[in-house]
């Protein structure tokens, strides 16, 4: 007698090879068997015409804090994910005393852009080690698997207090810090994340803690991973800013890999508009790294990154001088400066120059008019300017700004930086380098482009679509790939013996429905969620909670460790 069984169904097990016709047996939350079965079990899910895949592994989550409140991890759980791995780019809630509660919400709050009142009000703090933090969490419901690295900024934190912010750290301060992550490896926890970014700072203005780590911190504690032998480090270091993050980031990749022998996953690539040929470059150091022989993984979002602005915002052009000038003008005399066609020559000089800026496209074709403010405008909102250029018989920049103008600057526009070049985003998504989904779940709160549903996408639009790569290969690069580099070990394949924790979706169907904002994080603050279609059933550890979307009311999800203890 079996707990469940899924009939009909085409599995696609984790690894990569050919899908097949198979039903799938569950019993006391792991698969019994894979083939034609006959026997009686306690539920039967008829799922012909479906694919069958192991849960996806969301492996880049900032959910550290929201797991407290919303034990169902959404909006991640609508998407097929039964596993996530928190405590990414050096931020966790663990290790931590009482007098760091602040300076960590801290980070949070700036890096990850969670309100300030909902961490106050929502985090628990009933831990000081992260094994407590693991313990607290068991004694929970969950609806998901979550899994956890011990993040650099608590460990430097919890040793030094406010000199963490302040300075390199001793040698008897980085001993303590070792032990810390020596703890938090024998209680349970999947690696270590360290976060370099120039950009990270926390909400008093300060840097984030580990970026104080001079590379003597930074190997040692990332040799405590390598002598657990189990679990990755994870990289976070952003753009190069200087000559000298360079080679900092250089040295740290050298010495993290050769040091550990564990795997690294670091840098994000993307292709951008405004710097096409980073990715390229991007790609090959990865790739030089595995030619000699070092486990160093980047990773991808397979969402393309979208910003909604207006002239009436000069921020989006302040790495283009003339554009910066204009756009810190009153609004009176900036109306007037932009009617100028002189003024307009420069303007439209400096989008077609090249060179990084930012997140700027400067490409017209990726800007689209989203929300004309007059009703007879109505009819160009969908239309890039291209388009409108074309369709006005007159220069991009004049139809960008005409339009603008005659509209009070109040016209909402949108535009797309990443992931705009198939050929690239092609080369990205199959590198055997690449992990795909760098969703920041829990974090960015306030974007209405949420990082959720990383893998919808990839299975609606990327291989259903776009026929970027095989069902096959995309599956696995959600499953297998994540659970195979941060060793969660029975997890990430369809096999008889491994979790039954399995995802079924119509490939024909699977889709985003469109982000909304929702007011439910502790106090009453709004974020965005974003559900799916064509999700039939996620099924955590042999039970199914979401069913079409909707959660069963089941909380089958554990606190999952890197060894049994
Ligand atoms: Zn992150």
């Amino acid at each position: 007698m079996y707990d469940l069984i899924l009939k009909g169904g085409r599995v696609y097990d984790g690894s990569g090879m050919p899908s097949f016709n198979a039903d799938i047996a569950i019993r006391g939350g792991r698969i019994a068997a894979i083939g034609r079965i006959n026997e009686p079990a306690d539920k039967a899910l008829d799922v012909g015409g479906l694919a069958v895949a192991p849960g996806i592994i969301d492996f880049h989550t900032h959910f550290d804090a929201q797991i407290w409140w919303d034990p169902l991890g959404s909006s991640s759980n609508e998407h097929g994910v039964t596993t996530v791995v928190m405590g990414n780019c050096g931020l966790t809630l663990a290790p931590c005393n009482p007098e760091g509660h602040d300076a960590l919400i801290g980070t949070f709050v700036r890096v990850e852009g969670m309100p300030r009142h909902s961490l106050q009000a929502g985090i628990p703090w009933n831990w000081r080690t992260h094994g407590e933090f693991l313990d607290a969490l068991s004694c929970r419901p969950l609806g998901l698997n979550v899994a956890t690295l011990v993040g650099h900024c608590a460990v430097r934190q919890y040793a030094m207090g406010e000199a963490s912010v302040e300075r390199e750290a001793s040698d008897a301060e980085i001993s303590q810090m070792e032990e810390l992550v020596r703890q938090g490896m024998a209680a349970g926890a999947f690696g270590f994340s360290t976060n370099s970014n120039q950009t990270h700072f926390r909400e008093d203005g300060k840097p984030v803690p580990s970026r104080f780590a001079n590379l003597e911190e930074a190997e040692r504690l990332s040799r405590v991973v390598g002598a657990s032998r189990r679990g990755a480090v994870q990289f976070t270091h952003g753009a190069f800013a200087t000559p000298e993050h360079v080679a900092h980031i250089s040295r740290w990749y050298d010495t993290i890999l050769k040091e550990t022998g564990r795997p690294l996953i670091g840098e994000s690539i993307r292709h951008r508009w405004s710097e096409p040929d980073l990715w390229r470059n991007q790609l090959y150091d990865v790739a030089e790294r595995w030619r000699q022989g070092f486990a160093s993984y980047a990773m991808t979002s397979t969402r393309r990154s979208v910003r909604r602005w207006s002239l009436k915002d000069g921020e989006r052009f302040k790495a283009l001088p003339e554009w910066k000038r204009l756009m810190s003008l009153a609004p009176e005399a900036r109306k007037e400066e932009l009617g100028k066609a002189g003024t307009r020559q420069r303007l439209a000089g400096e989008m077609a120059s090249s060179g990084p800026a930012s997140d700027l496209s400067r490409r017209w074709s990726s800007v689209v008019v989203n929300r004309a403010s007059r009703v007879e405008h109505k009819g160009f909102e969908g239309k890039n300017i291209d388009e409108l250029s074309r369709l006005q018989g007159k220069a991009a920049i004049d139809a960008f700004l005409d339009l603008a103008l005659a509209e009070g600057l109040e016209t909402i526009f949108e535009e797309t930086n990443t992931q705009g070049d198939e050929q690239a985003v092609r080369e990205i998504f199959q590198s055997p380098y690449v992990m795909l989904g760098q969703s920041d779940a829990g974090a960015h709160v306030s974007s209405g482009n949420p990082g959720f549903g990383f893998g919808t996408i990839l299975l609606g639009y990327w291989v259903r679509e776009r026929s970027i790569m095989p069902l096959e290969d995309a599956i696995r690069k959600l499953t297998f790939m994540p659970a195979s580099i941060f060793g969660i070990r029975d997890r990430g394949l369809l096999r008889p013996g491994m979790a039954a924790d399995i995802f079924v979706f119509d490939p024909a169907a699977i889709d985003l429905e469109k982000p909304r904002q929702v007011n439910d994080l502790p106090e009453g603050a709004p974020r965005y969620v974003q559900g799916a279609r064509g999700i039939h059933y996620s099924i955590v550890n042999g039970a199914v909670l979401m069913e079409n979307g909707v959660h069963t009311g089941a909380y089958p999800g554990r606190v999952l460790r890197s060894q049994a203890r």
